[in-house]
């Protein structure tokens, strides 16, 4: 299953040709648009739109607001439902599974379920009502979902797996929000009951998809009823991105990739930097309004001797004050990958360098790699089926 020879660069969006009938992540006009000689008056619509991202039908027949014969009717004239469908199920020693999620011109995504979570998300606002304790016959309180945003990645980052592929094509609205829609059924989770945080750390770059991303969170955090608080959209440092993201009234929390304390590093192990230097980052990120007790990420890669000695926490503890917003450090040891040159960090570097910024009075987080064994920990999502 990996995608093996040479990188297919070509950036296809996926709307528009094979999942043309598919219904799932259609929002308002699209509907009527799309269903149009059906004169579908609004309730209908809304009905509609209860039935696919309330409660997540995943055939048209189970649209039971709808009279029997309306539903055959749409069936007959080939639309369907179109959530994306979950092929293959990897599952760690640690309860973290791994999805290949088939699109509808028969692509693979992944996605990850993460129960308890694994420190990315940011969720110290908002009510714990939901989390009390776990249904019986359940392991989990509270849970993470790891969705992508790409088929592959264009970016080019050193140490990431992903960015071995090249980027194969942009994901559609449905598609995003359809992996999570998927993930929830599997696992019988609803987002009115059960603490479910959603971070956009999968495969490929969010920002590079901009509008698609965007459509997927407003179903999210609309009629899917997952918080916008409860999402966070990581970015490799995009600034267009960015600056848009900045103008959004509905809208995840913000982690961005740093990964290198100073631009000479950041330039070696993630390209991109020549574009975007880290100030120039910065500043996008100074445009973004952050709500009550927001704090903006920066996510680093500890890559042992590259970025992990005590002089670079030095470094990233100058730059967080210089950044002068409300914000944490997540760190995370790098996940190896088959052919990435780097090395895992030793345990005690990570403390130290944890040690050093919290000492600065810098939030300072180690997120716990979940799922290493069956490649669904960061970095590790490359479209395969056992990473032979
Ligand atoms: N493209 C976006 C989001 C997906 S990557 C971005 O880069 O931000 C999500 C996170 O995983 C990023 O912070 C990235 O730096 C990190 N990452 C990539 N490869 C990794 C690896 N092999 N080990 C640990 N983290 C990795
Ligand atoms: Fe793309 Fe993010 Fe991997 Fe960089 S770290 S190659 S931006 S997925």
């Amino acid at each position: 299953m990996t995608a093996g020879g040479k990188l297919d660069t070509t950036i296809l969006d996926a709307g528009g040709r094979l999942g043309a009938k598919g219904l799932f992540g259609l929002q308002n006009q699209q509907f009527r648009e799309k269903l149009a000689e059906f004169r579908l008056p609004a309730w209908r619509i809304r009905q509609l739109e209860t039935a696919l991202y309330g409660q997540r039908v995943t055939n048209l027949d189970q649209v039971t607001t709808w009279p029997r014969e309306l539903r055959e009717q749409v069936a007959a004239a080939g639309f369907r439902v179109g959530l994306p469908e979950i092929v293959e199920t990897f599952r760690s020693v640690d309860g973290t599974e791994r999805y290949l999620i088939a699109c509808a011109d028969g692509q693979t995504v992944e996605t990850v379920w993460m129960p308890e979570g694994d420190g990315a998300e940011d969720d110290d606002s908002g009510p714990e009502s939901e989390s009390g304790s776990a249904p019986s016959g359940r392991s989990w309180t509270r849970a993470t979902i790891c969705a992508s945003s790409q088929i592959g990645c264009a970016v080019n980052c050193q140490f990431c797996l992903t960015a071995k592929l090249g980027i194969i094509r942009n994901l559609s609205a449905g598609e995003i929000a359809g992996q999570v829609a998927a993930v929830l059924n599997r696992q019988q989770a609803e987002p009115g009951r059960d603490r479910i945080n959603l971070v956009f750390m999968g495969m490929g770059e969010p920002f590079l998809n901009y509008d698609a991303f965007m459509d997927a969170v407003r179903l999210l955090a609309g009629p899917m009823g997952i918080p916008e608080s409860r999402m966070t959209v990581s970015t490799s440092g995009i600034v267009p991105g960015i600056l848009r993201f900045a103008g959004e009234p509905v809208r995840p929390r913000l982690a961005i990739s740093l990964n290198a304390p100073n631009d000479a590093i950041r330039e070696d192990i993630m390209p991109i930097t020549r574009k975007w230097a880290i100030a120039d980052v910065i500043d996008a990120v100074r445009k973004v309004p952050l709500r009550s007790r927001e704090r903006v990420t920066f996510e680093y890669v500890l890559l042992g001797g590259v970025n992990d000695q005590p002089q670079h926490a030095d470094e990233v503890v100058k730059l967080v004050r210089r950044a002068n917003f409300p914000a944490r450090v997540n760190l995370i040891a790098w996940n190896p990958g088959p052919g990435v040159p780097f090395a895992t960090p030793d345990s005690a570097a990570v403390d130290a360098f944890q040690q050093r910024l919290r000492a600065a009075d810098i939030p300072a987080f180690v997120r716990r790699p979940r799922g290493r064994d069956i490649y669904a920990a960061c970095g590790q999502l490359k479209k395969t089926g056992n990473q032979g």
